[in-house]
């Protein structure tokens, strides 16, 4: 990405969609930051901040949320088309979130027997990454995404380079703060050993196993883990829900979770 003409700030926009609004938090939890940011860019679109213009053109766009109804598939494209460079922010818009658990348990199903009027309720069968429906420049993954992660991407984009992408586990940071391993020294469940680094060990770091909310690293082993789990007597079925949970519906998550989860072991 090039920085746009001279004299003029980036204009930045941040959609939401089917969420929580969570992760805009990482953006407005800045605080004075945000305040130091808006010196560098124009936030054109940010409707929990306050700016109102959806349809703006923009240099950059965050995206949060999946795409959960057909208005979302609509909308989703004229973002696409209206953005220079388009950032899908958080665990709903990378991989379908915690609502794509719908996609394994007949959404419309559940619909009608929650609502006593569902022609009122209007959503897609399936919750879906925003990458399932227009190309994505770049994903920052996390349930919700921290503000660090935001700031980081922000500063890469406004330096004209490509934001780096977090390739390690949560396992190595922590290594590099030298906590003791809750899998290791209490046989928790940890997730650490397939998900993307971050958060810095956030869960570990207070002594609990990590739920995997910043969804699979690269070269997740998930089956190799979901074994290792089974092996210190955890039933299978309760090791399927480990992995079809905030990120049900990224591949390697889906893979070593959904033939455990009809499991009686
Ligand atoms: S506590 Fe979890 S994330 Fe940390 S080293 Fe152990 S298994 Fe990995
Ligand atoms: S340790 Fe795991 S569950 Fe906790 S914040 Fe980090 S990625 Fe999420």
């Amino acid at each position: 990405m090039t920085l746009p003409n001279p004299g003029r700030k980036p204009r930045v926009a941040v959609h939401k969609f089917s969420s929580c609004d969570g992760c805009q938090l990482a953006l407005l939890g800045l605080g004075e930051d945000l305040l130091q940011l808006s010196t560098l860019v124009e936030f054109v679109h940010f409707a929990e901040a306050g700016p109102v213009d959806p349809g703006a053109e923009v240099d950059i766009a965050f995206v949060e949320g999946s795409i959960g109804t057909a208005a979302d598939m609509e909308r989703i494209r004229e973002v696409r088309a209206k953005s220079r460079f388009l950032v899908a922010i958080g665990a709903c818009a990378t991989s379908g979130g915690l609502q794509a658990l719908r996609n394994l348990a007949g959404g419309q199903a559940w619909i009608r027997a929650v609502y006593p009027r569902p022609a009122y309720v209007d959503c897609l069968a399936t919750s879906t990454a925003v990458s399932r429906h227009v190309q994505v420049d770049f994903e920052l993954w996390g349930c919700p995404v921290s503000s660090r992660q935001v700031t980081v991407a922000l500063r890469a984009l406004l330096s004209g380079v490509q934001p780096v992408e977090e390739r390690d586990k949560v396992c190595m940071e922590c290594k590099r703060s030298q906590m003791v391993c809750v899998m290791v020294a209490r046989g928790l469940p940890c997730m650490g050993p397939v998900t993307r680094a971050g958060c810095g060990a956030l869960c570990p770091g207070i002594g609990r196993d990590c739920y995997a909310c910043y969804g699979p690293a690269e070269n997740a082993n998930a089956e190799a883990l979901a074994r290792r789990m089974e092996a210190s007597g955890i039933p299978s079925a309760a090791v399927g829900r480990r992995f079809l949970s905030i990120n049900s519906a990224s591949p390697p998550f889906f893979a070593a979770g959904i033939g455990r989860m009809d499991s009686h072991d």
